[in-house]
């Protein structure tokens, strides 16, 4: 029941019969769609009888026909209580929104099921992007479903695993000096030349709504009742602009009220421009110069979405925290050590801030907190071994 597109920014409207990247204006575009009507269909009496997958949510999801799915099974990850980590961190309403076993490996699946579907379903041929690593492998793999030719842009340092990950879903791939930022130049020139559709985070609308679905997730699995505080390990941001964006639906839809959870943006010390632009009370964030960080996943030194970021910051009353790669590390160990939860570095990143937020005072014994894993750390050995795994955790 989508009807429209419509700017971030400004107030043009977009038709959705066609494949759409940035405004006019340069901001991103969101979906918008019938909500009353959806509300009546989706309502949690029929919602239980689903499928146990992201596209449980088709009424406020952009793609009309299910047949056109491309699906690997994304989503619908479990809300894991994490006692013994809590236990550990002095917070005993901790939870772990686990999303370590999405097909290829990390939550970048729900959002490029969405754009791949989208895109073959508009008409593309070619699909692209620049990647950190995980989004790259993700287009790779729904690509390959769709029968579409990806062609993925990386930076050149990335561990071996994610080049032959993609390589081997059939995809083309380019190795770039510099990083995601210096890819993305490039991998928006060829687009340009050969026709390709990009798939860029918030430069393609769609990836955007499948990541939101960790938003619906997190109000169903909680039964209809939302955490006090989120903790999401920020690169693009769109799954944290996503949830945003996923609680407004709820609410317009009165599933929830409106109250919001604190949001809380965790990035590397190395790459932390949301922390340092949130902090310095800017609306959006400069590049970040130098960025550096094993968990590859927050080495984004510049972001399309950082207003909507910050405002979400701002509005739930929640900040920007930045953790060390010495902290990253320990935070697997405890994760893995305490719970079994082998998370990637950016969930490691997760629980170094949990600490330190507690530490500082924002949170509290008290506080029902969700804390994302965002991806396996079985990809990230290479990463991790390079970060000083024995000596750090030793
Ligand atoms: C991409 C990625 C992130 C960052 O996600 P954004 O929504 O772009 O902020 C975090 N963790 C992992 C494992 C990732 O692959």
């Amino acid at each position: 029941m989508l009807t429209h597109l419509d700017c971030t920014k400004c107030e043009r409207r977009y038709d959705p019969g066609q494949t759409l990247n940035l405004c006019q204006c340069g901001a991103p575009l969101y979906a918008r769609y019938d909500l009353q009507r959806a509300k009546h269909e989706m309502r949690p009496g029929h919602l239980a009888l689903r499928e146990p997958s992201m596209w449980r949510y088709r009424e406020v999801l952009p793609l009309g026909d299910p047949e056109a799915r491309v699906t690997l099974g994304e989503g619908f990850t479990p809300l894991l209580p994490a006692t013994r980590l809590g236990e550990l961190l002095g917070l005993p309403r901790l939870l772990v929104k686990d999303e370590a076993n999405n097909p290829t490996g990390s939550f970048k699946a729900r959002g490029l099921s969405m754009a791949v579907s989208m895109a073959r379903a508009l008409g593309a041929t070619d699909v692209c992007l620049p990647s950190a690593g995980n989004a790259g492998s993700a287009l790779a793999a729904y690509a390959a479903r769709a029968g579409l030719k990806a062609h993925v842009f990386l930076p050149r340092d990335i561990a071996q695993l994610f080049v032959l990950e993609t390589e081997a879903y059939g995809a083309h791939v380019e190795t770039v000096d510099g990083l995601i930022s210096d890819a993305g130049r490039i991998c928006a020139a060829q687009a340009k030349e050969h026709g390709w559709y990009e798939c860029a985070t918030l430069k393609e609308p769609y990836r955007v709504e499948g990541k939101k679905t960790l938003g619906y997730e997190l109000a169903e699995q909680g039964e209809w009742t939302l955490p006090d505080a989120i903790l999401y390990p920020t690169g693009g941001g769109t799954g944290l602009v996503g949830m945003w964006k996923a609680f407004e639906e709820l609410e317009e839809m009165g599933f929830i009220g409106s109250e919001r959870p604190r949001m809380y943006a965790v990035q590397a010390e190395g790459c932390a421009p949301m922390v340092k632009a949130f902090s310095e009370g800017l609306e959006a964030a400069p590049f970040w110069e130098g960025a550096e960080t094993h968990a590859h996943g927050l080495r984004v030194p510049s972001a399309l979405g950082d207003f909507l970021i910050l405002r979400a910051l701002r509005e739930s009353h929640g900040a920007g925290m930045a953790v060390s790669e010495e902290e990253i590390l320990q935070g697997v160990r405890d994760a893995s050590s305490t719970d079994g939860l082998f998370v990637a570095p950016e969930g490691g990143a997760c629980v170094a801030a949990a600490r330190k937020l507690k530490a500082s005072g924002h949170l509290s014994p008290d506080d029902s907190i969700v804390l994302f894993n965002t991806g396996t750390g079985y990809k990230y050995v290479e990463n991790m071994l390079d970060a000083g795994w024995e000596s750090a955790t030793a």
